[in-house]
């Protein structure tokens, strides 16, 4: 029989690499953390309704990317494609947005499927980090999201990437806006596939990535030019106060994003050493959304920024995180020594030290090999004749120096070394 293979577009997260994917949430979700967002955890599958009405039909997400299934007992789900609808979906069923004041601050991280092409950087289940604020319209929440995912990116040390900004407008403008560009593509030369595309998401079509239709759109109505006053004032105040921050941003007219809830602020940060899938993460103000889903006007904003994208960029630029070893001591017991060693490796844990032992009967040989492959800062080797003598060997991996240490002060000297 052969063995058996990850599904094609999925891979899995192995030690030593995993520990850098860890790291790269809880690197996104510091700021979050201390910025008033309380943490929200949703199910891996939602009514498929929820994404069809939420996300959009026309989207590539729906219309072509959904895991879905039929339960035994009827139900139409579907694997969550994205983290917003769900989240949105919670806070109402929760009725969080009466509880108190608004917004609803929320962060989120988890497993997204879409069953897309798989290549470098686009996989059929893949991980982010995501934040909403729900039922505040606030140029000022929108320029926090901003700010949060730059100051992310920054501690993970990451430089090479771009946040670009746009304002799609409202239910007021856009409609006018769509009407023009739809005249105008009606005078384009479009294969099929881009010429519904145009019928039913005209502003998709600015997002083609062809040259040839790109070429085509020189001309093309923007938006900018059919904002209302509202929409105006509202992306400039986000404008402002994402500069006064200090993080730059380029305004990129032609930045759509492939979801349909989207109104007014858009952005997306792309990071320039990933090839075809740059883009590390995306999000934008999506006002009309909680009405979408049956639930009252709640005017939000919020992002999601992929985890295996922002590792990919990490390797991109050659930064290491600086990720501590699992292991602070590794115990080798020799002759009988092995009851003793292990409960002085309990009693290590208890205190909070990470320690760790070897397994399996070893000779000294492989105990020790496996006490260098561990990582940890010290070994911990005894025979019987040191616990004759009340005492252990702590040899210092780094140095190779041994001392004997009295088994009673051992937990107070290793953390005392450690400190
Ligand atoms: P989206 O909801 O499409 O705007 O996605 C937000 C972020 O999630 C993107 O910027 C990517 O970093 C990540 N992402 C989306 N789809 C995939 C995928 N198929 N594989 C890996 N990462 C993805």
């Amino acid at each position: 029989m052969s063995t058996f293979q990850a599904p094609k577009g999925t891979y899995d997260l192995l030690p030593p690499r995993s520990a850098t994917f860890l790291a790269v949430r809880e690197a996104i979700s510091a700021p979050l953390k201390n910025s008033g967002y309380g943490y929200i955890e949703t199910p891996g599958f939602e009514n498929v309704e929820l994404f069809s009405r939420g996300v959009g039909e026309s989207t590539d997400i729906v219309s072509k990317e959904m895991y879905t299934l039929t339960t035994k007992g009827g139900d139409e789900l579907a694997l969550r494609p994205e983290g917003t609808a769900s989240v949105l979906r919670a806070a109402l069923q929760g009725n969080l947005h009466k509880l108190g004041g608004l917004p609803v601050k929320l962060w989120y991280s988890g497993s997204y499927y879409r069953y897309e092409r798989a290549q470098k950087g686009r996989y059929r289940h893949f991980s982010q980090v995501g934040a909403e604020a729900i039922g505040a319209e606030d140029p000022a929440l929108d320029a926090e999201l901003i700010i949060l995912a730059d100051q992310a990116y920054r501690s993970l040390g990451l430089r090479n990437f771009r946040i670009l900004l746009n304002s799609l407008g409202d239910k007021e403008c856009r409609p006018v806006y769509r009407e023009a560009l739809q005249a105008f593509l009606g005078g384009m030369d479009l294969d099929e596939d881009t010429v519904r595309r145009a019928e039913i998401n005209p502003l998709r079509v600015l997002d083609d990535k062809r040259d040839e239709v790109q070429k085509q759109l020189v001309g093309a109505p923007m938006l900018r030019d059919y904002l209302c006053d509202a929409c105006k004032a509202y992306h400039e105040e986000v404008r402002a106060l994402v500069t006064a921050a200090g993080v730059v941003f380029e305004d990129d007219e032609k930045l759509v994003r492939g979801l349909d809830y989207y109104t007014r602020t858009t952005f997306e940060f792309v990071h320039d050493g990933l090839g075809s899938q740059s883009a590390v993460g995306g999000g934008g103000r999506y006002d009309g959304l909680s009405e979408m889903i049956g639930g009252p006007a709640l005017p939000s904003v919020g992002w999601a920024l992929g985890v295996d994208r922002t590792v990919l960029a990490l390797e991109a630029e050659g930064i290491e995180l600086d990720i501590p070893s699992a292991t602070s001591v590794f115990a080798v017991a020799l002759g009988g020594a092995k009851p003793v060693l292990f409960g002085l490796v309990t009693e290590l844990r208890r205190a909070g030290v990470a320690a760790d032992i070897s397994y399996g009967g070893k000779g000294l040989k492989g105990a020790m090999k496996d006490a260098n492959r561990s990582g940890a800062r010290f070994a911990l080797v005894a025979g019987d004749r040191d616990l004759e003598e009340g005492v252990v060997q702590l040899k210092d991996m780094e140095s190779g120096e041994q001392t004997p240490v009295a088994l009673a002060d051992l937990v107070d000297t290793v953390r005392a070394k450690l400190a």
